[in-house]
């Protein structure tokens, strides 16, 4: 059995992968994945509209198609973590700019995106441009763990599919609740551990979405749900969204093996770097995550009072 410890590095107990990865640090590592898959993400999962690095939400009743769902994401975290068009948000681990552009656009809302990764920020730059939305939205560099802004400069911090990275979870919920005013709101959204003993195989696929993905650990939703309770977060909420999220993952899946002959062939011609062959795996090993019930995926929204 192999076991995912909170708040460490899943490399710390899985020496041999260790030395096959060879981590520089933690950051270093998320800004390169993020660097290197910046065209693979553009090609195989979002599109220059949406700009989104997440799974998207499916409602059961609707048929969404992919660009739709991402969207989608984005408007059902407004609406739960109940931000207004006033609002100045925070968008903690921005990527490209998606869900910071989309409030911009849809809402109004004043927004600045930070993101670890400096050619991201330019990029996320760039498509406020094109969106026409550059005069509300900035983007900067920076730890959301330890940002260069004041105490309570912001009404709404937002996590999408970014919290993840935080070696510990917890520096990232009081960085983000010194930050926000009082009455401000928090929402993350991501993938929660269900298990943390795993057999041979079910480990491997663990490893596989952790180092492809540049995610040192994962949380479950109780540990989570504890971590803002003790930062003084209040009316916190947890909303599964797994059933919602499932179409995505197996519509990441597919493209996966679609791109099967590709992703050998350019590997084979030395035209992949590791990153991204490593983000490629994720497409298939996430699937056994959400279908062996390994990880959920939920919405979190708190407040600060
Ligand atoms: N929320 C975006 C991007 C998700 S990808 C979307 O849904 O499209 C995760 C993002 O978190 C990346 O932009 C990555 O650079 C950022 N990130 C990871 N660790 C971070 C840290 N310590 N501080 C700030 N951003 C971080």
């Amino acid at each position: 059995m192999y076991t995912l410890e909170p708040n460490q590095d899943y490399r710390d107990q899985n020496l041999q992968h260790k030395a096959e990865i060879i981590p520089d640090d933690l950051q270093a590592d998320a800004v390169k994945h993020y660097d290197d898959c910046y065209r693979d993400y553009l090609f195989a999962w979002c599109n220059l509209d949406n700009l989104a690095l997440h799974y998207g939400y499916w409602d059961e009743n609707t048929p969404y198609r992919q660009h739709q769902a991402l969207l989608n994401k984005n408007s059902i975290l407004y609406e739960k973590a109940g931000i207004q068009s006033s609002d100045k948000v925070l968008d903690a681990g921005c990527g490209i700019g998606g869900s910071s552009i989309w409030m911009a656009k849809q809402h109004a809302n004043r927004v600045t995106g930070i993101t670890i990764s400096g050619k991201q920020a330019g990029h996320a730059r760039q498509h406020a441009h094109r969106h026409g939305v550059a005069e509300r939205v900035d983007f900067a560099v920076a730890d959301f763990c330890a940002t260069p802004f004041t105490d309570e400069s912001f009404d709404v911090v937002w996590a999408l599919e970014s919290a993840c990275h935080a070696l510990n979870k917890a520096d990232f919920l009081r960085e983000a609740y010194r930050l926000l005013r009082k009455g401000g709101k928090l929402v993350v959204c991501d993938g929660f551990l269900l298990q943390r003993q795993f057999t041979e195989p079910q480990w491997q696929a663990v490893v596989t979405c952790l180092n492809g993905w540049a995610v040192p650990n994962l949380c479950s939703r109780q540990e989570f749900m504890g971590l803002l309770e003790q930062q003084g977060f209040q009316s916190v909420q947890c909303h599964d969204i797994t059933p919602q999220t499932q179409a995505s993952v197996e519509h990441m899946y597919k493209v996966a093996k679609r791109l099967q002959p590709v992703q050998s062939i350019s590997q084979w011609l030395g035209l992949r770097s590791r990153a991204q062959t490593a983000n490629y795996l994720v497409g298939l090993a996430q699937y056994r995550l959400f279908t062996e019930k390994l990880t959920e995926y939920c919405i979190f929204t708190a407040e600060k009072l």
